[in-house]
């Protein structure tokens, strides 16, 4: 069989391209640190490594060919690696897009960047410090930003939760910002477990900036293990090339912010982990191999660093 015969054979039996690899319907991106790289780059290099298309060329070969000829195959390593080309050249699967179309919406967050590490609280600074950064003249922005600042005694950061379509982030986004509707601002201290929010009527147009978007789960005590919540049911946020609300002009983030220096701090543990280690700076109780003490005031104990968590 000569090269162009077996060309020949596998277009008229796929016309439209091959399908190498395959998606099943509960296959999506669920890990937040591949969810988090999607954000961050429009990419996650780990996730097409996934799938196999080992199988697939054996099956399309199969399909199309005789024994015959799939015994000339296997003896012609020229003949088998131009229908293995022609396959790849032709093959239409687009494993990120349809785990993508898999994958429920993410809870996300936009950092606002704010920190305060509490050393200098004074509620009326940061009152004024936030509105003018957020450009909330007005005196009911003012009583918002109030309410929300009231309890936040120390280091807590300051940003908008979201959840949104992780499809969104794909591959490379022409648009320019996000609109955030009523957003609802909330700080957050990831360290204490304290939170606290406010529903505002501010309309607010941020720069698409994916250094300043990060997946919650992705680093840290998530939302979910702070506040129970792992969706937001308004749909008031979208991507645009127009300025349509109050536009904030933030300078790009070209350094680390602090939520990457967290990250990396984070990701440290993790690998420490991973070598049986655990420190007792490290804030996460999973990390820790801990004993319940069944003694007033209740808590546990590592037994390796000694680091000890009140019940
Ligand atoms: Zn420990």
């Amino acid at each position: 069989m000569k090269t162009e015969e077996a060309i020949e054979k596998l277009k008229a039996e796929y016309p439209n391209g091959v399908e190498l690899r395959y998606v099943d319907y509960r296959d999506c991106i669920d890990d937040s640190k591949t969810q988090n790289e999607i954000v961050k780059t429009g990419w996650a290099d780990s996730v097409e490594d996934w799938y196999d298309d080992w199988e697939s060329i054996q099956y399309i070969i199969k399909e199309v060919f005789t024994e015959d000829e799939r015994v000339e195959i296997a003896q012609d390593d020229e003949l088998d690696q131009a229908i293995k080309d022609w396959m790849y050249e032709n093959d239409t699967s687009d494993v990120m897009k349809w785990l993508l179309r898999n994958t429920w919406n993410v809870l996300m967050f936009y950092d606002l960047w704010y920190e305060d590490d509490g050393d200098s609280f004074d509620l009326d600074e940061r009152v004024k410090w936030i509105s003018e950064q957020l450009q909330m003249k007005w005196e009911r922005a003012l009583a918002d930003i109030r309410r929300l600042c009231i309890d936040a005694y120390d280091w807590w950061e300051l940003c908008i939760l979201f959840d949104w379509d992780l499809a969104d982030f794909y591959w490379e986004k022409s648009e320019k910002y996000i609109n955030f509707k009523d957003c609802t601002l909330w700080i957050i201290n990831r360290w204490n477990w304290s939170w606290n929010y406010q529903e505002t009527n501010i309309d607010l147009t941020l720069p698409f900036d994916r250094k300043r978007i990060w997946v919650d789960d992705a680093y840290s005590y998530s939302v979910w293990e702070i506040f129970g919540m792992s969706r937001i049911d308004d749909e008031n946020w979208f991507l645009t090339d127009d300025k349509k609300y109050t536009y904030i002009d933030f300078e790009p983030i070209e350094w680390d912010s602090p939520a990457d220096k967290e990250r990396k701090r984070q990701e440290y543990f993790d690998d420490e982990k991973k070598k049986g280690i655990c420190h007792f700076g490290d804030e996460k109780f999973s990390r820790h191999t801990t004993v319940y003490v069944n003694d007033y005031p209740c808590w546990n104990k590592c037994t390796k660093c000694w680091r000890f968590f009140i019940d």
